[in-house]
């Protein structure tokens, strides 16, 4: 599933090639995704300029011009595929289409159909349903120690929990989640009150930090934010914890002296931590 670094690096592609240039032609495949998609979609498309993107939480906003905004969100599977335009080719799956002036066509491919499409005017984004209750961005300055410190007071859900709840903060995914605790020091099974001071000042740096560094290491091995079969977005990227169960951490020298990077079940998803190093 994408994750906030690789949406990021999804709408830079999408901005390189789409930014500045008419929509020549648009084409919606079918009715729905995960939710219906807006009757007349294509035909707004068609013909208009691209402004600017926006992205929040998971959510990629498309300005036109006209004032509208077209959100995307790619769900589970979801992929952009970028190439040259062949009227020849048919993509499975492949549920929007957008040809540019330039030659370039752009598609949405999801299978499993879990992504959304929507549009809405620009200037009523934040007022979305799916955008209205969001917290803060974790890499602006909202997203800050007093913000967290507040948001967890007499919380006693595990701060792994915490921080995937997307009121405390958007678009925060369970990777990135056993990244930033990693860092920071914290076991992802302590309880989110006990977080605020020396640890809310130690985890709000390493959350932005571990975000930071994935977006550039996706903007350093793709040239244009595009892999070379097309897709956007996307890279590989070495996990500290996440997926290395058994592992040495960093940190620790391994067995015998340590027992290896340990994974237990929270709400249903892996965490990954060191257990010695992470309180
Ligand atoms: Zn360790």
């Amino acid at each position: 599933m994408p994750e906030l670094p690789e949406v990021e690096t999804v709408m830079r592609g999408l901005a390189a090639r789409l930014e500045g240039r008419t929509i020549v032609r648009a084409a919606v495949n079918r009715a729905d995704l995960r939710w219906p998609i807006p009757m007349g979609l294509a035909k707004r498309l068609t013909g208009a300029r691209v402004l600017s993107f926006r992205r929040r939480a998971k959510y990629i906003l498309m300005r036109i011009s006209g004032g509208d905004s077209l959100m995307l969100h790619l769900g589970m599977s979801g992929r952009m595929v970028i190439g040259p335009l062949n009227p020849n080719e048919v993509t499975l799956h492949e549920h929007l289409v957008l040809e540019t002036d330039e030659g370039w066509r752009i598609g949405l491919v999801d299978p499993r159909r879990f992504g959304s499409l929507d549009l809405m005017p620009t200037d009523r984004e934040d007022a979305h349903p799916l955008l209205a209750g969001l917290g803060p961005e974790p890499l602006t300055e909202n997203f800050s120690v007093g913000h967290l410190s507040a948001a967890l007071a007499g919380k006693r859900t595990p701060i792994k929990a915490a921080l995937l709840d997307q009121r405390i903060v958007a678009g925060l995914g369970n990777i990135y989640v056993c990244e930033a605790l990693f860092r920071a020091r914290i076991s992802p099974r302590r309880l989110a009150h006990t977080i605020p001071g020396a640890r809310a000042q130690r985890l709000v740096p390493e959350v932005k930090a571990t975000l930071i560094e994935a977006i550039a290491a996706g903007g350093s091995s793709l040239r244009d934010y595009v892999q070379p079969s097309g897709e956007l977005g996307y890279f590989q990227h070495a996990w500290k914890v996440y997926g290395r169960e058994g592992e040495a951490c960093e940190r620790c020298p391994g067995p015998p002296g340590c027992l290896g990077i340990r994974r237990v079940v929270q709400s249903g998803r892996s965490s990954f931590y060191c257990a010695p190093t992470q309180r």
